[in-house]
C-alpha cells in the first residue's frame, strides 16, 4: 500500500484526503494498516470510518487476524504448577508467557477448583484459594447453578436422618451446649444453619428461651448449682449471692438467672412488711395498704377510709361545699 503523502495539506483538503483513502481501502485492509499508511493512530482511523458509515458488522470487511500464541505442554503445565501459589503478575515474570494466557489458564482452573470445592469452602475462601475475585466467584458458581441454599437444604435433609434426637436436645437444652458447638462436638459436616433447620424438623426447640438452669449451670462451669437444693444450701452457708459469686468464680447475674429458673427468688427478694385491710367508707369495697403506712394521714381524727379517689370525691361532694346534696 502506498503511503499517502498528508503531510502539508490543510484543513478540510486533508480531511477530504482521508476520507477518500479510507472509503477506497476500508473493505481491504484493516484498521492498523489504513493508520500506518496515513500516519493516524488506529482510533482514529476508526472514528472516521465509522462517521463515514463503514462499520465493521455490515460485513465485506477482510477478518482482522490476531498473531496466535502456541504455546508448548509443558510451558502450560508449568504455569498451571504455579497457580495455587503465585499470582498472576509473578508467574508472568518467571515464565515468559503472554499474561493473557496466564490469566485464561487461572479462569479455567479457578472454574475447577470451584466445581471441586464449593460445598466445603464459604466464597470468600474460594477466592483466597484461587486468587481470583469473590464476586467472580460468586458469579461464575451461581452462573452454573451451584445453589448455597439448595445444598444447605440437601444436607440438612441428609444430617436429619444420622442425628441422635435425644442427644441433641439435652445437649441445647441442658448441658451448655450452643449449636455451633454441638457441630464441633460430633464432627458433623453440616453449617449451623442447616443443623437448626433439621433440630426444627426434628421438633427440637433451639430457641434460647428453651435453655433450662442445668444448661446455664453447665454453661459456666459449675453443674453442681444445676440442683436446686444445692444451690439453695450454697445460699445459706456463703450467706448471699455476692459470697457464692466470689467463692464459684461464676457472675453473679448467672447465679441470679439459675435461682430465678429454681423459683428461688425469694431467697434474695426484699420481704414485704405485711398488708391492713380496710372497707371502702363509700362502695364498700375492701382493700390493702401497706402495714408501715397504717395510721400516718393528714387528719388522724378521720375514721373514714376510701378505696380510691372517685369514692373519695364522692363523699366530698355529697358532705361538703356548696353543691352538697341537701338533706
Ligand atoms: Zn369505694
Amino acid at each position: 500500500m502506498p503511503k499517502l503523502e498528508v503531510l502539508g495539506e490543510s484543513g478540510m483538503d486533508r480531511l477530504q484526503t482521508i476520507a477518500a483513502f479510507i472509503s477506497e481501502h476500508w473493505q481491504k485492509s484493516d484498521d492498523q494498516e489504513m493508520a500506518l499508511a496515513l500516519g493516524l493512530s488506529v482510533c482514529t482511523v476508526g472514528i472516521i470510518r465509522r462517521l463515514l458509515g463503514f462499520k465493521r458488522r455490515l460485513g465485506g470487511c477482510r477478518p482482522i487476524t490476531r498473531p496466535v500464541v502456541v504455546l508448548d505442554e509443558t510451558l502450560i503445565k508449568q504455569v498451571e504448577t504455579l497457580l495455587p501459589t503465585q499470582d498472576n503478575r509473578s508467574i508472568v515474570a518467571t515464565c515468559s508467557v503472554p499474561a493473557k494466557k496466564v490469566v485464561d489458564l487461572r479462569r479455567e482452573w479457578a472454574k475447577a477448583f470451584i466445581q471441586a470445592n464449593w460445598q466445603k469452602m464459604s466464597d470468600f475462601q474460594l477466592a483466597e484459594a484461587t486468587k481470583m475475585r469473590p464476586s467472580w466467584i460468586n458469579w461464575y458458581r451461581r452462573s452454573i447453578g451451584l445453589n448455597r441454599r439448595v445444598l444447605e437444604r440437601l444436607l440438612s435433609a441428609s444430617i436429619q436422618n444420622r442425628l441422635d434426637k435425644t442427644d441433641l436436645a439435652d445437649a441445647l437444652h441442658n448441658r451448655g451446649v450452643t449449636l455451633e458447638e454441638y457441630i464441633e462436638l460430633r464432627g458433623l459436616k453440616v453449617t449451623k444453619e442447616g443443623l437448626r433447620q433439621a433440630a426444627h424438623n426434628l421438633n427440637i426447640e433451639t430457641n434460647p428461651s428453651a435453655r433450662t438452669a442445668s444448661w446455664y449451670a453447665h454453661r459456666y462451669g459449675c453443674p453442681r448449682i444445676a440442683d436446686p437444693q444445692i444451690f439453695r444450701q450454697l445460699y445459706d452457708s456463703l450467706g448471699g449471692l455476692g459470697a457464692m459469686s466470689q467463692s464459684l468464680g461464676v457472675d453473679t447475674y448467672v447465679l441470679q438467672r439459675i435461682g430465678r429458673m429454681h423459683d428461688l427468688e425469694e431467697l434474695w427478694r426484699r420481704k414485704s412488711a405485711g398488708k391492713v385491710i380496710k372497707r371502702c367508707a363509700i362502695c364498700g369495697a375492701t382493700f390493702t395498704r401497706p402495714k408501715r403506712k397504717d395510721g400516718t394521714r393528714n387528719n388522724p381524727e378521720q375514721e373514714l377510709h376510701f378505696c380510691s379517689r372517685v369514692c373519695h370525691g364522692r363523699y366530698l361532694g355529697r358532705n361538703f361545699g356548696r353543691t352538697r346534696h341537701k338533706k
